[in-house]
């Protein structure tokens, strides 16, 4: 920039329409005018030595109309020029001037300009001639005389800027040094602010060092977007004390503006950095996973994930404890170890009831009743009790009444007992089986610190099951054991304790889940290995086993309808009468539930289905071949098979029709040989006692195991010994003592039984003794075979026959007497299943008889004994000869 200028009288003058250039600014303009396009060609193109031509703004107050009225210019500023309008204005008419937009209105004052490069060029398609000018504005000068020369106007002008030695004078004023101090500061401070932002203020940096004040000014009011008004007054400030002053002002603006902004820019970024930037940041994630080709859909699993959680209604506390493992999931990739376990523990915590309940209705006692009457066969004293438990719960629905525990053989109907609760309250029903479970984690989970960890069984149920107050049935608690990795009973006791299981702490889950809701029930083989405190929360409804005649009637009204069901089959494809169920009880179960002729049953609905299906499908077949036939022989029947031509087969015939014409003719009845051939050869028979029992040394016993009452035999043969005794078939260490007590206690006795001849016969005399227990797999013990083994070896050494059908049962003492046992009920029930008509029992077993059902014991004889010697008598035909010799 030049420092001084020698500004001509007279200047060509380019109108700047709406535009002011200012002193050191630099503008690019394009000329289209034909006037300007003229004077930039005369003055500028064509001249060898480029001159300086006049920048005057011209108002077009067309275009401009609402912006504000300049202030009022010094009146003294245009005193030479034509007309005055009072606003610094030039009207073009006045002086002369033609001009053909009277709305423009020419400034008086304006900025001489260099031309710092010109280009020409053309426009398209018209052909006429454009320029382009890159103008410097130098300094100010005021238009004295406005002419038209041709196309453009020259201006007769003269210059503002001070001259050096009035500039001297000026900077000894301290108000202007004071005001060039202020904008410096202020112009600073604008630049380092910039600075941050665009880093490319190095040139007006450079400025700030080097060009004095009040051309820094124009140069600084340049370079902002002001307004036309304002870059007007810029213009008229001539006196430097005024240029500052309104320089410092609008610096000052602008500064301010920057501020707002970034205030405003700052605040939009917090607010996005919450919820947008997070979306920004994964949109962003994304994007890289895509790029390295792991792109999954993964995130949105994790966001359905999130739903399903929000969904599960979780207890504040659980839903916070669930929303913190959600963000730790968030932060892992899905190959990451621990992803999927946090995962599977997500789900988990999604899938549980927290909320979801089996709406509960008002219960209908008689509803509920007919619902067990039509679901189980007698067994009435349970379903009495089932009874009154439901309507203790009517009364009272958060009763904290015992729960209920079935205890029976196998097949005996606990479990479907427990469903028909469910059923009869109208809840949903889980199944949790606890057999075998000696590890506490089974009940309570693992912790999640474990490899593979698992919730426990309960809440995998609930999981299962869905709901929150479901029939919770736990399946053969007396199978539970403890060992080193904890007490499951003590685990199932917090469970079923109401006070506890409000807050149910599974370990794998770690938060508290609340199973107050759920009705426990329980079953059981054995009351004994229940341990004594869970025990104490239960109450023990005993279900014996069934009679032969109630498993007959189970199997009429429950089982074959139940079963030909299941098969797909009615009762007019397959018959099974009374008489063969009975010798299907007979022959093939001897167990004291019903689950084997359950079993069998459906073998058989097995095979009446296969031949059933074959029989429709190749009447099928030969009614595709032969669609329309129509016989001329009526009434032969479609199972005579082959002859198809004689077929009579009505016009329409569908499946109704061959079934029923299947069902005339081809009724499956189960006979004797179907059984045999489905089932094989029976596998018990009532004469097997009479067989086993025919020679000397064996007797019947009666046991009790978890599959309820048994007839057990027992074998003893004598062989050349030692006298020694052999025991063999898994006998506990009881068992084994019982077996010498018999032992000793028949060869004190020996004389008086006629056993021996002498006093000091001594039976075991270079002979040994082995006593058998058959069925030599299944382990065995107790004292109640005692009477057995005394009688076996009676019978041995006497070289008589016992009874075959008498069995017996009781604990022999060294002294003969006869001690009661447990079991009875069970054990005269499978005496009865066997065919055995009369049973010897320890005369202390007589209260126990009550609980036997009466149709057993009319066809059971009952013998009650105090000592073995009434034992024997019994159990050997025609008595035992009893010689009385004086006693040591
Ligand atoms: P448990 O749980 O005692 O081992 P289940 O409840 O599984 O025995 O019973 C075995 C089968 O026998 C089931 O199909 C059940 O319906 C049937 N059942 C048992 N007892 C009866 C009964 N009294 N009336 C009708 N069906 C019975």
């Amino acid at each position: 920039m030049t420092d001084s200028v020698e500004l001509p009288a007279k200047l060509a003058i380019l109108p700047f329409r709406n535009r002011v250039l200012l002193p050191g600014a630099i503008v690019r303009i394009r000329c289209t005018s034909p006037a300007s396009v003229k004077l930039v060609e005369q003055e500028l193109w064509q001249k060898e030595e480029k001159g300086l031509i006049g920048v005057l703004p011209v108002r077009d107050t067309q275009v401009a109309e609402g912006i504000p009225a300049l202030p009022a210019l010094s009146p003294g500023h245009i005193t030479d020029m034509g007309e005055r309008n009072g606003k610094g204005y030039l009207s073009t008419s006045s002086d002369g001037i033609k001009s053909p937009q009277d709305h423009l209105q020419w400034h008086k004052r304006g900025v001489a300009a260099r031309a710092l490069h010109l280009s020409r060029g053309m426009e398209k398609p018209s052909g006429r001639v454009t320029y382009t000018v890159v103008l410097e504005g130098l300094c100010r000068f005021k238009v004295l005389e406005l002419n038209a020369k041709g196309a453009y106007h020259i201006a007769r002008v003269s210059g503002l800027d001070m001259t050096r030695t009035e500039m001297d004078q000026a900077e000894q004023d301290s108000e202007l040094l004071v005001l060039s101090r202020q904008f410096k500061a202020i112009a600073s401070e604008l630049i380092s602010i910039l600075e941050q932002k665009q880093k490319t203020v190095g040139r007006i940096k450079v400025l700030l060092e080097t060009v004095p004040v009040h051309k820094l000014a124009d140069i600084f009011v340049a370079s902002f977007e002001v307004s036309f008004d304002e870059q007007i007054a810029m213009l008229d400030a001539v006196d430097l004390k005024l240029r500052l002053t309104k320089s410092i002002e609008l610096v000052n603006r602008h500064l301010q503006t920057i501020r707002v902004a970034e205030k405003i820019s700052q605040k939009v970024e917090g607010q996005l950095s919450k919820s947008q930037k997070e979306f920004l940041l994964r949109q962003q994630m994304r994007a890289i996973k895509e790029e390295l080709g792991d792109n999954d859909d993964d995130e949105d699993d994790v966001v359905a994930l999130e739903r399903k959680m929000q969904s599960a209604g979780m207890p504040p506390n659980v839903w916070k404890y669930a929303q913190r493992e959600l963000r730790r999931l968030r932060k892992m990739q899905p190959q990451q170890p621990g992803y999927s376990s946090s995962r599977g523990y997500l789900e988990l915590l999604a899938d549980l009831p927290w909320q979801i309940s089996s709406e509960e209705h008002e219960l209908d006692l008689r509803a509920a009743k007919e619902r067990l009457d039509s679901e189980h066969y007698g067994l009435g004293k349970v379903k009495k009790r089932i009874i009154e438990y439901i309507a203790v719960r009517k009364l009272k629905p958060d009763a904290r009444g015992p729960v209920l525990c079935f205890v029976g053989p196998p097949g005996v109907g606990k479990t479907s007992l427990a469903s028909s609760i469910a059923g009869a309250l109208d809840r949903k029903f889980v199944r949790i089986s606890l057999g075998g479970v000696k590890d506490e984690a089974d009940i309570r989970g693992h912790r999640r610190t474990y490899i593979g960890s698992m919730p426990g069984r309960l809440i995998e149920g609930l999981k299962r099951v869905g709901v929150n107050n479901p029939v919770m049935l736990l399946d053969e608690v007396d199978k539970t054991g403890s060992d080193v990795r904890g007490d499951p009973a003590s685990a199932l006791l917090e469970v079923l304790d109401p006070e506890q299981n409000k807050a149910f702490n599974d370990h794998y889950l770690n938060v508290p889940f609340d199973l107050s809701k759920v009705i426990f029930v329980a079953t059981a083989n054995r009351v004994q290995p229940i341990p004594p405190p869970l025990l104490d929360r239960m109450e023990v409804i005993e279900l014996p086993g069934y009679t032969r005649e109630e498993k007959l009637k189970i199997a009429m009204r429950h089982l074959i309808p139940r079963v030909l069901d299941q098969h797909g089959l009615t009762s007019q494809y397959l018959q099974i009468s009374e008489s063969m169920a009975e010798l299907m009880i007979q022959r093939y179960t001897r167990e004291a539930g019903v689950r084997n002729l359950e079993r069998h049953l459906a073998a058989l609905a097995r095979a009446a289905a296969v031949k059933v299906a074959e029989r429709e499908q190749s009447l099928r077949l030969t009614k595709e071949i032969h669609p329309q036939t129509t016989s001329l022989l009526e009434g032969s029947s479609l199972a005579d098979g082959g002859e198809i031509e004689m077929e009579v087969v009505p016009m329409g015939v569908n499946g109704r029709e061959i079934s029923s014409a299947l069902e005339s003719t081809e009724i499956l009845v189960v006979d004797e040989s179907m059984i045999e051939k489905v089932l094989g050869p029976p596998k018990f028979d009532d004469g097997e006692a009479a067989e086993r029992v025919a020679s000397p040394g064996v007797a019947v016993g009666l046991v009790w195991t978890a599959f309820g009452g048994e007839v057990q035999f027992v074998e003893a043969t004598a062989m050349v010994g030692k006298g020694e005794i052999h025991l063999t078939g898994q006998l506990g260490d009881v068992i084994k003592e019982s077996a010498q007590i018999a032992l000793t206690w028949v060869r004190a006795r020996a004389t008086e039984l006629s056993l021996a001849t002498g006093l000091e016969a001594n039976l075991m005399e270079s002979r040994d003794i082995h006593i058998h227990f058959p069925a030599g797999a299944v382990p065995k013990d107790g004292p109640s075979a005692g009477v057995t083994l005394a009688t076996a070896l009676v019978s041995l050494f006497g070289r008589r026959n016992v009874r075959a059908d008498t069995a017996m049962t009781g604990e022999l003492t060294l002294r003969g007497l006869v001690l009661p046992v447990g079991g009875i009920k069970d054990k005269i029930l499978a005496a009865h299943r066997c065919g055995i008509k009369r049973v010897i029992l320890p005369e202390r077993n007589l209260k126990d008889l009550a609980e036997v059902p009466a149709a057993v014991l009319r066809n059971v004889e009952i013998l009650l004994a105090k000592r073995m010697e009434d034992v024997l008598n019994e159990a050997f035909e025609g008595g035992c000869s009893w010689q009385r010799i004086s006693k040591l």
